[in-house]
């Protein structure tokens, strides 16, 4: 019979005696906690309820981390409801990280692989319940049968209910504690929360994606020069779509845990928008290569390919949220390829029409940022639209080369931007969202 976790806020003291039973229990395989616990108010504003959340893998009745992993590493068992991450499986290409809203797989820096909670089978099997329920001092974890009737809308800290996370967490008894009588001014208590709110590490950084971002530049602007090529653009010499095609390869395997392990990342075409990347990355650098080397008629096929390749990777970063008002950035590969398609083919209308939907979403994010009291980089925005919009403009009739070139430029510019501006839903980030919308 499937199972669920079961959570009461109103016993829990965040005493974490749960975090460290889970690990005395799973300490060989254990690099980081698998469980956390999460406090909503740890900075004790007067007129808000103290409360916090025992949470690990919630074994979801629609695991995202099974979903999108490429390697097909993750499995559901059909009796238990347990979903297992099989590390001799993995690629730790990270991906689960990112899908999963809350923050269950683990990466083993050692081990190159993902660890998460496994819901105690060992213990389980002989009837026991798992270490941490075992270990509650309060009573507050607790474990039972799969209610599918058990509430998921709009509970803070389950960020992406669809997942249909495994756990019943009891409603708050005291939600709005007495009022003290004093309201200090908003200025005030945002000062006060930027000082003491731990604010979470975002999983997603430029910094620890830059080999994505040469990646996703350089497969764009491959697909736009092979683009171009059959619609009239410069020539492609071979030697350099080999080279830079090198280069794509090298630095796609070079972010991975297993990098030996590589080739599973094509094994879950049927749901993993990642598999499917890789696949139509490989189809394009195969068929490209032929068409340059002797095969020409199979360039058509070669340039689509390309540019499914680059609808494939906008669609992988689907998972991370929160990139824009829409959720569509000027800076998507596929934008990218096309704007520079039109820019080395000499096509002014493509190019213009891209150029302008690119400045445009440019534009509307930065004001939807400035609107939310985010950093908007006046600096780097007016570089990016002189560089990437204005002088490509300016000079696409005379010198569509350089117009070509100083878009890539731009582009990068705004890719990196994008890396930056990435945020997977988490636990701790929709506690804090919430903090903040309640308090300010
Ligand atoms: S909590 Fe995350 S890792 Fe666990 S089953 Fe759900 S999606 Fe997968
Ligand atoms: S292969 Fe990637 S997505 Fe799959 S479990 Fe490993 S790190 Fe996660
Ligand atoms: S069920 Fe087991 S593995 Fe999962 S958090 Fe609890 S003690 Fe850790």
């Amino acid at each position: 019979m499937a199972a669920q976790f079961t959570f009461d806020p109103n016993r829990c003291t965040g005493c974490q005696a749960c975090v460290v039973a889970c690990w005395i229990e799973n300490r060989e395989q254990q690099s980081r906690p698998w469980r956390t616990v999460h406090t909503f108010n740890a900075c004790g504003h007067p007129q808000l309820p103290i409360f916090s959340l025992s949470f690990a893998c919630h074994h979801c009745e629609q695991p995202a981390c099974l979903e999108h992993c490429p390697a097909d590493a993750y499995t559901k068992d059909a009796t238990s409801g347990n979903v297992t991450i099989h590390a001799e499986l993995c690629i730790g290409c990270r991906y689960c990280t990112w899908a999963c809203p809350h923050d269950a797989p683990k990466f083993n820096e050692a081990t190159g692989t993902i660890e998460k909670c496994t819901f105690c089978p060992e213990r389980t099997s002989q009837g026991l319940e798992p270490a941490c329920v075992a270990r509650c001092p309060m009573e507050a974890l607790g474990v039972s049968a799969l209610d599918p009737a058990r509430p998921l809308e709009g509970v803070l800290g389950l960020p992406a209910p669809d997942t249909r996370p495994a756990i019943h967490i009891h409603s708050l008894k005291h939600p709005h504690p007495p009022s003290l009588g004093f309201q200090p001014a908003a200025a005030t208590l945002r000062a006060f929360l930027d000082q003491v709110l731990e604010v979470p590490a975002a999983k997603i950084t430029l910094r620890g994606e830059w080999t994505l971002l040469c990646f996703t530049t350089v497969i764009s602007f491959l697909a736009a020069w092979l683009g171009a090529l059959r619609l009239g653009g410069p020539a492609v010499r071979p030697w350099a779509f080999l080279s830079l095609g090198a280069l794509v390869l090298a630095l796609s395997t070079a972010h991975l845990g297993r990098p030996e392990r590589a080739w599973r990342a094509l094994l879950h075409l049927r749901s993993s928008w990642l598999s499917r990347e890789v696949a139509a990355v490989s189809l394009f650098l195969g068929l490209g290569a032929a068409a340059l080397l002797g095969l020409p008629h199979l360039l058509p096929l070669a340039a689509a390919a390309g540019f499914l390749a680059l609808f494939a990777i906008d669609r992988l970063y689907r998972v991370a949220l929160r990139v824009g008002p829409w959720n569509l950035h000027s800076a998507h590969t596929l934008l990218n390829g096309a704007y520079l398609m039109g820019l080395l083919a000499g096509l002014g209308p493509l190019a213009l029409a891209m150029g302008l939907m690119k400045g445009f979403l440019y534009l509307h994010r930065k004001r939807h940022f400035a609107q939310q009291g985010r950093s908007i980089r006046p600096l780097v925005g007016a570089l990016r639209l002189a560089v990437g919009m204005l002088g490509p403009a300016l000079l696409l009739t005379t010198h569509p080369l350089v117009a070509a070139g100083m878009a890539l430029l731009g582009d990068l510019v705004d890719r990196a931007e994008y890396y930056d501006e990435l945020e997977v839903p988490t636990p701790q980030g929709e506690l804090l969202r919430e903090l903040r919308a309640r308090v300010l």
